[in-house]
């Protein structure tokens, strides 16, 4: 009989759902429904049942052909290849769980590599704001019970995060929100009318990269200055209205986007962001929050904070100290001036997310991907090594994207022989080891670790 998981995570986006149920086959190799979820997180689990998924390793052969090799083989020449390279570098972990994302550790460390994950390619300018002006957070339950005005600049939920306005920032009822939608004021600041634009209250459709000026704006009138007739493209007046909802506000949140991060001012549209929040507070409560995309790509920057004292660009090349300095030891700086000798991809897609000159680069020398499922990354690939999904057929914990940790567990059975992320990155670290006669070094509470493994079957 079909057997009924509940209080399931979804491992898609940051807003990690985890409120999924999923009926799964009474043998609990197949996932039959999924319900709760959003279009993109239910096609997420679905795909698991692929009868096409990869379930070997591929290596590609001198005429170009990728052709099945085992496991022992493929970790033997990725062991091989690490030690080999002066400067590999390792990339991705949006799609991993913080296990896999500790595990790989050992591997950078020992390879003497650079440690990267996805942030780099989205949230890394928020990480400078944050090291140069704090970060005035809190968890999406407080901006569920307590948040009346909610500021969306640069982000666009209803696409990146379809059920973020329904669980957390619209539309739910809260303690202090009872009336949920009809007690909250939403404003969009977006050049694009996108479709949270269309669902908000009021547009500020500013200049596409003058996000900085109108930050800079707000903290004036909120500090009582006047401003031009117009700044980034909005009236005076509609700004002044802007900055008045927020500051008569009981409790104002402000979600902020790639539109900042990745427009003129990066970093510093952030700082000013920041600025703004902490403004803010000398007149009401006022909260900010980056919409972390890539389901656990909030995980890195925890786990590897944790181990390292940074949350990514991190260059392990020394041998004696970790250091980060992002535009030095970035991803795809190091790819355009072809400083690595050595690229693996880990459950994230750079054959897609980069620049092709950057691909180019990193194409001349070994290229190895980890993913669960074939992807532009895995098909230029020299080496593709599968790997169980994390949350599907794997448990860990993951970080959603107001860095609260929640143990995701598997729903179904994994891919008989398929390792988990953080198994192939012992078994290769394992196989360094025995390569340059080394003592590999475990954490003593890594043998006793145990998963609970669908503990809410009903
Ligand atoms: Fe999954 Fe994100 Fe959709 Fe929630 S909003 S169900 S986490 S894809």
């Amino acid at each position: 009989m079909p057997k009924l998981i509940k209080g399931v995570g979804c491992p898609y986006c940051g807003s990690s759902c985890d409120d999924l149920e999923v009926l799964v086959s009474d043998d609990e190799t197949k996932i039959l429904e999924v319900h709760n979820s959003c279009i993109i997180g239910s096609n997420l689990f679905h795909h698991a049942n692929d009868p096409t998924r990869p379930k070997l390793p591929r290596q590609r052969q001198p005429d170009g052909s990728m052709k099945e090799i085992t496991y022992d083989e493929a970790i033997d020449w990725m062991a091989k290849t690490m030690l080999a390279a002066k400067k590999p570098l390792i990339y991705g972990f949006g799609s991993t769980n913080c296990e896999g994302q500790s595990a790989v550790a050992r591997i950078a460390e020992k390879a003497g590599a650079v440690l990267d994950n996805c942030a780099t390619i989205c949230h890394g300018p928020s990480f400078l704001a944050m090291f140069d002006n704090g970060y005035p957070s809190c968890t999406l339950g407080e901006v569920k019970n307590r948040a009346d005005v909610v500021v969306f600049w640069g982000c666009n939920p209803m696409h990146a995060h379809p059920r973020h306005t329904s669980r957390y920032s619209i539309f739910p009822r809260g303690f202090f929100t009872q009336k949920g939608q009809m007690q909250r004021t939403i404003l969009s600041i977006d050049p694009r009318e996108t479709d949270t634009a269309k669902l908000a209250d009021h547009h500020l459709m500013l200049d596409q990269g003058h996000d900085y000026e109108l930050f800079d704006a707000f903290r004036t009138v909120l500090r009582g200055f006047d401003i031009p007739e117009k700044v980034a493209g909005i009236p005076r007046e509609k700004i002044k209205e802007a900055v008045e909802i927020m500051k008569k506000a009981k409790f104002c949140m402000i979600f902020f986007g790639m539109g900042c991060t990745h427009t003129d001012g990066r970093n510093h549209n952030i700082d000013a962001a920041i600025s703004l929040t902490r403004d803010l507070n000398t007149h009401t409560k006022c909260s900010i929050m980056a919409m972390r995309g890539h389901y656990n790509i909030t995980g890195p920057g925890q786990v590897w904070s944790w181990q390292f004292g940074f949350p990514y660009c991190i260059d392990l090349s020394k041998g004696t100290h970790a250091h980060m300095n992002p535009g030095e030891t970035s991803s795809i700086d190091l790819a355009m001036r072809d400083e690595t000798d050595c690229f693996v991809n880990v459950g994230a897609d750079a054959g897609a997310h980069f620049p092709i000159q950057a691909v180019q680069h990193l194409k001349k020398h070994p290229f190895i991907v980890i993913d669960p499922n074939f992807c532009m990354a895995s098909e230029i690939a020299d080496l593709h090594i599968p790997v169980r999904i994390a949350g599907v057929d794997e448990p860990g914990v993951i970080y959603r994207m107001d860095n609260v940790p929640i143990q995701f567990r598997s729903v179904i059975k994994g891919l008989p022989g398929v390792p988990s992320d953080e198994e192939l990155f012992d078994r290769v670290y394992e196989r360094m080891c025995e390569l340059t006669n080394t003592e590999p070094i475990w954490l003593a509470a890594k043998a006793d670790r145990k998963y609970p493994q669908n503990p809410a079957v009903s």
